[in-house]
């Protein structure tokens, strides 16, 4: 079968356009790579979404692929490994599991977690390292951890750390944080939370599981050791797109580059979310791509 339009990636980005494209009536297949739901299923609380002020990531989610279920999605696993497109123009979408036709493409793969990259870090990955405290926050109940990272993320991570670790280290490589204030104050009024600053994580040590954190202060060059059983990564994010990079164009840091209407530099393949080169990469910003990108989409199949 040649669908409309294969949508790669089911986050809020992917999951939106599919719902215009289906409200449409277009064929569609989207294709995920892990669960559905993208970053968002990470955050306990999303409070920035208009209409929902207390809902959580994992809710928001599940009523977004609610919505697009109820209009007859066709969900398949799989990660995308090369898109080719064909004489005729239409699209050869192949992942590690199948190859699949469309006539269009839209890529929303999210962003993936940044790593440190320190001595220790790889092999302690899910034996004590974590990128997702909603998730793993509940193996470290009334443990000492730490998180590391100045953004919104962090700070969310060290908050509902603190309310089920005895204690948390917010650890960051300066004393100016990205975290939006609202949530700088709550972190400084919550008791059990120590920040850290001016530090950097130079190894994690740990004998099958993590123990220990090497820190060095990147002003006076201290170091010590810090127990802890628990480091939550929360340092930003990378784009995915090495898959694609011979049929669209992709900036110097890796994100897909798009006109406004979320063209790509392919004809017929169409580009929305955190995947893309942009200034704000928010929840709002990726639902509101996923609708251009889907009625653009539109137009192109006429
Ligand atoms: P982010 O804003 O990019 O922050 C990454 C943090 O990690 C920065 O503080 C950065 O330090 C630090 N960092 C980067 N590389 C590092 C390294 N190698 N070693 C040590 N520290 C390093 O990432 P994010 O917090 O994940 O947020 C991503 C986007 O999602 C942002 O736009 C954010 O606003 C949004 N977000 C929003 C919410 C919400 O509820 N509104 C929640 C989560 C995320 P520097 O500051 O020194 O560069």
């Amino acid at each position: 079968m040649k669908y409309d339009m294969i949508v790669v990636g089911a986050g809020p980005a992917g999951m939106t356009a599919a719902l215009y494209a289906l409200r449409a009536g277009k064929s569609l297949l989207l294709i995920e790579g892990q669960a559905y739901g993208g970053q968002i299923v990470q955050s306990q609380k999303v409070e920035n979404y208009p209409g929902a002020p207390d809902i959580s990531g994992w809710e928001l989610a599940e009523q977004m692929m609610n919505q697009i279920r109820a209009l007859g999605v066709k969900l398949v696993a799989g990660n995308v490994t090369g898109i080719e497109k064909n004489a005729d123009g239409d699209f050869l979408v192949k992942t590690d599991a199948d190859s699949y036709e469309a006539r269009t493409v839209i890529l929303a793969t999210g962003v993936g977690h940044r790593k440190l990259g320190v001595a220790g870090e790889e092999a302690l990955i899910g034996r004590g390292v974590s990128f997702c405290a909603t998730c793993d926050g509940m193996f470290f109940r009334r443990r000492e951890v730490a998180v590391v990272g100045g953004g919104n993320t962090a700070v969310q991570d060290a908050l509902v750390l603190s309310e089920l670790c005895a204690k948390v280290y917010l650890i960051h490589r300066r004393d100016g944080f990205r975290a939006e204030e609202r949530l700088m104050e709550r972190l400084r009024n919550t008791e059990n939370v120590t920040l850290l600053t001016n530090t950097v994580v130079s190894e994690m040590k740990g004998d099958g599981r993590l123990e220990s954190l090497l820190l060095r202060n990147v002003k006076t060059d201290a170091t010590r050791e810090l127990f802890v059983a628990g480091v939550f990564e929360a340092v930003g994010n990378l784009p995915r797109n090495a898959a694609f990079s011979d049929l669209v164009a992709l900036d110097p840091d890796g994100y897909i580059v798009t006109d406004r209407d979320c063209r790509t530099s392919c004809e017929g393949i169409f580009a929305a979310g955190d995947c893309c080169q942009k200034a704000v990469r928010q929840l709002t910003t990726a639902t509101a791509d996923g609708t251009v990108a889907a009625l653009s989409a539109i137009e192109y199949l006429g």
